[in-house]
């Protein structure tokens, strides 16, 4: 089962794509994380990203194109995968459905999280996150319910970022839901629920594919 899951920064993709991975055999491929990790690990691929992740702007294209597809050529992405934040641009989508088809795969099904973006900027001032296993919670969580690891606050979730971010995925990625549309893949879920409920949803699409 290959999915791409669409949202705003904030709509709890990474939330439901971790629970996805818990009940279903897929490979998680969360670019935000990568490119995370490349930051704090400082690689070239993280030097070059992290100007345009401070500043909440993209990635160029053709970074993170490179990225994902060394990724999809990973073994444990050949039982499925679940790509998180990423599409985000016309040009990853129509890259993605290339290397895709040259790989002999196909997109089963493109999940759009819709949440009201004065939402978002809320649950986004208040997102923490777990160092130690990246579990998200809020700020009232003193330390991470999962492990007791120390919780913190993302760089690029703070106000002027955010801002940001939430324009620049009106503009970049939110045509990508009637290009997925278009493709007959889209399937769209109301993210101003509780965390459960919106998975409810997610399981019962996944499981008319399964
Ligand atoms: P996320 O964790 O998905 O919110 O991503 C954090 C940041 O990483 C974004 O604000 C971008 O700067 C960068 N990023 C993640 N995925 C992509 C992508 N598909 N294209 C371009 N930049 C990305």
């Amino acid at each position: 089962m290959n999915i791409v899951l669409l949202g705003a920064p904030g709509a709890g993709k990474g939330t439901q794509a971790a629970k996805i991975v818990a009940e279903y055999d897929v490979a998680h491929i969360s670019t935000g994380d990568i490119l995370r990790a490349a930051v704090k690990a400082q690689t070239p691929l993280g030097l070059e990203a992290k100007s345009f992740m401070d500043a909440g702007e993209l990635v160029p294209d053709s970074v993170v194109i490179e990225l994902v597809k060394e990724r999809l050529k990973e073994k444990d992405t050949e039982k499925g995968f679940i790509l998180d934040g990423f599409p985000r641009t016309a040009t990853q989508a129509v890259a993605l459905a290339t290397e895709l088809s040259a790989l002999g795969r196909d997109i089963d099904i493109a999940i759009a999280v819709a949440v009201d973006s004065e939402v978002i900027v809320e649950r986004l001032a208040s997102r923490r996150l777990c160092r130690n296993c990246g579990y998200i919670g809020t700020a009232s969580d003193a330390s991470c319910p999962v492990c007791s690891g120390e919780m913190y606050q993302r760089d690029d979730d703070r106000a002027q970022t955010v801002r940001n971010r939430l324009d620049v995925y009106e503009k970049a990625t939110a045509p990508l839901v009637e290009y997925y549309r278009g493709c007959d893949l889209l399937a769209e879920v109301d993210g101003d629920r509780p965390v459960e409920e919106v998975y409810a949803d997610i399981k019962s699409m996944l499981d008319t594919l399964n």
